[in-house]
């Protein structure tokens, strides 16, 4: 089984990340992907993010009904601050026969040299990554283990969700309806 793991803070997530895990999930040879929600990194006190628990909640009621789709807690449990590779090394030991893909933006590959034991991550993973406009891909997408792909994209952002619940102007549409739903009874990010 090949799983895609798409990470994020997902705070909340809205159809900007759902367009993506779909296009992921049903146009690329990926089984299953799982959101992966981060935790909070104890040390940092963020304001703006909610909650680990509301957020994955918010990812399980986005993809509730999709099979091919779920909410990952996986982070929640291990050393923090979770690096991918030793997140992808704890998968791979508990999951032996799957096969693991990450998924990432552009953005996010142009400073994949950044991260911890990249060499080993591009080596030993595939990376499908999806572009991003204004945002270089650098010399990674040569890589045999990079793919590059088209996926529609959505400009949006949590930033500018929590903006609006903020400034209490209407989120529909940019959130599915469960997401909404929840997001007002928890009185989310207001
Ligand atoms: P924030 O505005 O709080 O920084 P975000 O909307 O960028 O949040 P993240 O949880 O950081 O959301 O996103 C998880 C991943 O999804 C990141 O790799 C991010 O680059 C990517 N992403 C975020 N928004 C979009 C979007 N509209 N389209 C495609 N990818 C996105």
């Amino acid at each position: 089984m090949r799983i895609g793991l798409f990470f994020g803070s997902f705070n909340p997530i809205h159809i900007g990340h759902l367009i993506i895990a779909n296009y992921m999930a049903t146009q690329t040879d990926l089984d299953k992907i799982w959101m992966v929600v981060t935790p909070q990194n104890p040390l940092k006190n963020k304001a703006s993010l909610a909650g680990d628990y509301d957020r994955l909640n918010l990812v399980r009621r986005a993809v509730d009904d999709n099979d091919r789709i779920q909410a990952s807690d996986i982070e929640f449990g291990l050393p923090k601050p979770s690096y991918t590779i030793d997140t992808l090394t704890y998968l791979q030991e508990k999951h032996p026969t799957y096969k693991f893909t990450l998924i990432m933006g552009g953005d996010n590959l142009a400073t994949l040299h950044k991260w911890k034991n990249y060499q080993q991550i591009l080596e030993n993973y595939q990376i499908y990554v999806y572009q991003r406009p204004d945002y270089d891909l650098g010399e990674l997408p040569t890589h045999p283990h990079v793919h590059i792909y088209q996926a529609p994209l959505m400009q949006i952002s949590a930033t500018y969700i929590r903006k609006c619940l903020r400034e209490g102007k209407p989120i529909q549409y940019l959130v599915p309806d469960e997401v909404l739903e929840e997001i007002m009874a928890g009185h989310l990010y207001q």
